[in-house]
C-alpha cells in the first residue's frame, strides 16, 4: 500500500478545520496547528447558507453544527425609522441556519476528530516554503507534501510565500455578542425574521441562534469612538435604535468582541507545494454572511482536487486546477459583499430607495444569493 501523503494547516479556525476533516477523509495524513491554547471560536452568532450547510452535510458536521439552531423565514432591512425597506422571503429549498459559532467550530473539531486529524494548539506558525513546509515561533519547522495556510487574515503563510495583492480594512467594524432570548421579544410581525436596521452610517443586526440566545452584531466606523466603545454604549445604541431597547439593555451577559471588516486577495491561492484558503486568500466584508462559507467550501473542494494523488510532484497541478475551479464565485461573492456595505454611507432616504430598488431586482438578487445558492464542489444535488 502506497504511504498517505501529509498535509500540514497553519490554523484551526473554521476554513483550517473544515479542509483537515476533508482531507482525512480523503486518505490525507494530517495535522493542523494552531496559534491558540485551545481551538476556539472568535465572534459571537454565524449565518450559514445553503451552500456552507451543505459543506457541512459532506463533512458529516451538518447535525452536530446546526442541532438547535434557527432557520428564519425572512430576511428585512428597515430603516432609521424603523419602517421596514425589503422583506425578503428565504425559498424553503434555499436554508439560511444561525448558530453560535462556538457550536460550528464543535462540530468540525469533532469531524476533524473522527477522521484522524492531529491537532497541535500553542503553534505559531511564522510562515511557509513552496517545498511544502511550515516554519514556528519557535525556530522548528515542519516538513509535509503539502502546506496549508487557514490562519486568517493577518496570515504568515500568504506573506511568507509572497502571495498578497491587497490586504485592508473597510471602514465599518461590528461589536459582536450574544444576549439570553427571552419570551415576548419579537412581536407577531417580527418572529421568525432576520433584522437589519439602519440609521445615519449606524447599522443594528438581530439574529436568533437558538431558543436561548440570540446574536446581536451593532455595526458602524472605525472612527465612531461612541459606537464602538466597549463597554457597549447602550444609550446610545438604543437612541438610535429605540425599538429594540429591551434588547440592547440585555447587553453584558456574554463578552462582547469588535471585528474589523478585512478584505484579502492573492495573486495565486498557491506556489508549488504550499496553499492557502479562507479569509487568509479570499476575506470579505460579512456583509453577505459568505465569509466562513467560502471558506468551508473553498477547503472541501480542496480535497475533492488532491483526492486520489500518489506522487507529490502532481499537487502543484491540482492546486492550481482547484484555484482555477474556485476563485471566480469566490471573487464574486467577495465583490458583492463590499458593494453591498457601501449603501451604508448613502443618507438615509437614499439608503432606503437604493435598498429598496436593488434587492427587488431579481437580477441583483441572484448576484447577491449567488453564491448561497451554489452546489459547491463535493456536494451532491
Ligand atoms: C463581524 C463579522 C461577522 C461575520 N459573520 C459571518 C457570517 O455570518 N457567516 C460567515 O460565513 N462568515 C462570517 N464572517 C466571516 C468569517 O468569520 C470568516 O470568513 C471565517 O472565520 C474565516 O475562516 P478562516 O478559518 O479562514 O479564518 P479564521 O476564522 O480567522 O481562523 C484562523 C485561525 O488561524 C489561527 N491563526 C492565526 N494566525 C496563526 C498563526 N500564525 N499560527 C497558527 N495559527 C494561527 C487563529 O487563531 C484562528 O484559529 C464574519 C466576519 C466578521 C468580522
Amino acid at each position: 500500500m502506497s504511504k498517505k501523503l501529509h498535509a500540514v494547516i497553519s490554523g484551526g479556525g473554521i476554513g483550517g478545520l473544515a479542509t483537515a476533516a476533508a482531507m482525512a477523509q480523503r486518505g490525507w495524513d494530517v495535522t493542523v496547528y494552531e496559534r491558540q491554547d485551545a481551538l476556539r471560536a472568535v465572534g459571537a452568532g454565524i449565518y450559514i447558507w445553503e451552500n456552507g450547510l451543505r459543506v457541512l452535510e459532506a463533512l458529516g458536521a451538518y447535525e452536530e453544527a446546526t442541532a438547535g439552531a434557527f432557520r428564519g423565514t425572512h430576511f428585512e432591512q428597515r430603516d432609521n425609522l424603523g419602517q421596514v425597506i425589503e422583506s425578503a422571503r428565504i425559498e424553503e429549498s434555499k436554508r439560511l441556519l444561525t448558530v453560535p459559532r462556538s457550536a460550528l467550530l464543535d462540530a468540525l473539531k469533532n469531524a476533524c476528530l473522527r477522521a484522524g486529524v492531529k491537532v497541535e494548539t500553542r503553534a505559531e506558525v511564522i510562515g511557509a516554503t513552496a517545498k511544502g513546509e511550515l516554519l514556528f515561533a519557535n525556530n522548528q519547522s515542519v516538513q509535509a507534501d503539502l502546506a496549508i495556510g487557514v490562519d486568517g487574515v493577518w496570515s504568515r503563510v500568504r506573506s511568507s510565500l509572497g502571495l498578497e495583492l491587497l490586504h485592508e480594512q473597510t471602514r465599518e467594524g461590528a461589536l459582536r455578542t450574544m444576549i439570553p432570548a427571552q419570551p415576548g421579544d419579537f412581536g407577531p410581525e417580527d418572529t421568525g425574521k432576520y433584522i437589519e436596521c439602519w440609521n445615519g452610517d449606524r447599522r443594528f443586526l438581530i439574529t436568533p441562534v437558538s431558543e436561548k440566545e440570540t446574536y446581536l452584531a451593532l455595526t458602524c466606523p472605525h472612527d465612531d469612538a461612541r459606537g464602538r466603545s466597549i463597554p457597549v454604549d447602550k444609550a446610545l445604541w438604543a437612541e438610535a435604535f429605540p425599538q429594540w431597547k429591551h434588547l440592547i439593555d440585555r447587553i453584558g451577559a456574554a463578552p462582547v468582541n469588535w471585528g474589523v471588516y478585512s478584505i484579502t486577495r492573492c495573486t495565486a491561492w498557491s506556489a508549488g507545494r504550499a496553499a492557502i484558503l479562507g479569509d487568509a486568500a479570499h476575506a470579505q466584508p460579512p456583509n453577505l454572511g459568505q465569509g466562513g462559507g467560502m471558506a468551508m467550501q473553498n477547503g472541501l473542494s480542496l480535497a475533492v482536487h488532491l483526492q486520489g494523488l500518489t506522487d507529490r510532484r502532481d499537487i502543484p497541478d491540482a492546486l492550481e486546477r482547484w484555484e482555477r475551479k474556485e476563485r471566480e464565485l469566490t471573487e464574486h461573492c467577495q465583490r458583492w459583499a463590499i458593494l453591498y456595505g457601501e449603501v451604508t454611507y448613502l443618507p438615509d432616504e437614499i439608503r432606503t430607495r437604493v435598498m429598496r430598488n436593488a434587492m427587488s431586482d431579481p437580477w441583483i438578487a441572484g448576484q447577491v444569493f449567488r453564491a448561497a445558492n451554489h452546489s459547491p464542489t463535493g456536494t451532491t444535488d
